[in-house]
């Protein structure tokens, strides 16, 4: 155990255990220590390690930084050891139980929070209940928002005005209010905890309403990239927010951290891709990636698979199976050893290492499912992206690389669907797919026009996070200020 001196700033991060959540906050508590914080991490045994390695890493490299574990209730809730993670959920009901013993953890954290006595808490948007805990302990709790500022204030603006209601039909458009750019969206589009009132509506209001009572917010972003959105935030919550992005890049510097990152089996010496990918010119490869938690209908990877084919790019896909028995398809069987043959496709079962692959100098674009960590890391690397977009605030973020980045090309979706709730058909038809492929890696003046405006922002992503750029000094503010407070409810205390 590091020796902690009286002024440091002990931060506890809570991370909500799915990818998405999980990667960028353990990145952000890896930042805070190597800014001179002492940082320690609180997640269930499986999902510490999936980023444990990394940790001991920087700790022996001499950084404050620790995880601490606490039990999951697997047994209470009927599920196996180690289901611990949203990604490991293949029905509804598991999912149930998973987010039910995550519920359950609240007792122990919040002994933690007491025992650990830190001066201030980082937890995920998806504790609204951390608010309480961090008054009763007078520290500030600051609120990880694990998506983009845009899509947020879209939330907030469709949670306010409801403009998808009362509409003639589902095809209507509507310009989302008070954004500063006219956005158009159709009622399907909107987030399904929106459109309809479910179980889980309670939980979103909970969530929503705990951000303004927070101290403040953490965002994953940078302001070159929405500061249009940035400064509505702030006007639309009335509280502060840091903007501390891209988070990935700024921590994850050699190969062996891209490749480790949120996945605890390491990168094989030479693994396979690499040398296909080596043999690829520049900019040739589509990369094509749904994400941690998105698996697609038979139908809709057979119609992926004919639109990739047709469009006559190279490609490598990540396919996410459901559960085992998939190896057996054998459409997807024959696809892949005929792309083999043919060296125009190569497909990843289950999990890529995304940050790697996306800094090949062959890649050249991405198909994305619009996860917020997804469009950062592509435009980090300064690819343009194919928007695909599946649950929740997925469709608002594509309207940011489309409409206002002009970033991407939308693949034409129209209905946001929770992903274990998408039908046996194909939402996206091969003709489509080929369209667009063919328009971002082809030599049309738009796609050309995409990759230079992507270009641009991956310059002003690298810039953002080094010494002087806006999130370098953002997270040194941010550290400088929450040092303060603690200095002064210090003085408060000894009267
Ligand atoms: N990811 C990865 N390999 C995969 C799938 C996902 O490394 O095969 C990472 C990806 O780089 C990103 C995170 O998992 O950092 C997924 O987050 P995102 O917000 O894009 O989507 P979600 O999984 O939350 O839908």
């Amino acid at each position: 155990m590091k020796a902690q001196c009286r002024n440091q700033l002990n931060v506890l991060f809570l991370p909500y255990p799915t990818p998405g959540h999980m990667i960028p906050m353990v990145d952000t508590a890896r930042l805070f220590a190597k800014h001179g914080a002492s940082a320690t991490i609180i997640a269930t045994q499986a999902n510490a390690l999936t980023f444990q390695k990394v940790i001991e890493d920087d700790f022996s490299c001499g950084y404050d930084i620790r995880t601490q574990v606490i039990p999951f209730p697997a047994d209470q809730v009927g599920l196996p050891d180690g289901v611990e993670n949203i990604k490991d959920s293949t029905t509804p009901e598991m999912l149930g139980q998973i987010s039910h013993g995550i519920s359950m953890l609240k007792d122990q954290i919040e002994l933690l929070f007491h025992d650990l006595q830190p001066d201030c808490i980082v937890t995920d948007f998806c504790y609204p209940w951390t608010v309480e805990s961090a008054t009763k302990l007078g520290i500030p709790r600051l609120f990880f928002y694990s998506s983009s500022y845009f899509s947020n204030c879209v939330s907030h603006s469709i949670r306010k005005h409801r403009p998808h209601e009362n509409l003639v039909s589902d095809t209507h458009k509507f310009i989302i209010p008070g954004l500063p750019q006219r956005i158009e969206m159709t009622p399907p589009q909107v987030a399904e905890w929106e459109r309809t009132k479910n179980e889980t509506t309670g939980y979103f209001d909970a969530m929503f309403e705990s951000e303004t009572k927070s101290y403040g917010a953490l965002y994953n972003s940078f302001h070159e990239l929405e500061s249009d959105y940035e400064q509505l935030h702030q006007s639309l919550l009335g509280i502060k927010s840091w903007t501390i992005g891209p988070v990935s890049s700024w921590v994850n510097k050699d190969d062996e951290q891209k490749a480790n990152r949120g996945h605890k089996e390491d990168l094989e010496e030479e693994p396979q891709w690499l040398n296909w990918l080596n043999s690829k010119q520049n900019e040739s490869v589509l990369y094509v990636c749904f994400g941690s938690l998105v698996w697609l209908p038979h139908a809709q990877l057979v119609e992926l698979a004919h639109g990739l084919e047709h469009s006559g790019h190279s490609f490598i896909w990540v396919i996410r199976k459901k559960d085992e028995n998939e190896n057996e398809d054998s459409f997807l069987q024959e696809f892949e050893k005929r792309m083999k043959e043919n060296k125009k496709g190569f497909i990843i079962w289950n999990w890529a290492p995304q940050l790697l692959i996306l800094d090949h100098p062959a890649i050249g674009g991405m198909v994305t499912h619009c996860g917020w960590n997804s469009i950062l890391e592509s435009v980090s690397a300064g690819l343009p992206m194919i928007t695909w977009p599946i649950f929740a605030e997925q469709s608002y973020n594509e309207k940011l690389v489309v409409d206002v980045l002009k970033i991407g090309v939308s693949v034409g979706v129209n209905e946001n669907t929770f992903w274990m709730s998408l039908g046996d058909e194909a939402m996206v038809r091969r003709e489509d797919i080929v369209k667009v492929v063919m328009l971002l890696m082809g030599s049309s003046q738009e796609g050309k026009e995409m990759r230079k405006r992507a270009r641009k922002l991956s310059d002003a992503a690298k810039r953002t996070i080094e010494e002087g750029g806006h999130s370098y000094n953002n997270l040194t503010q941010l550290i400088y200020d929450l040092k303060s407070l603690k200095i002064s409810k210090a003085l408060t205390e000894a009267g």
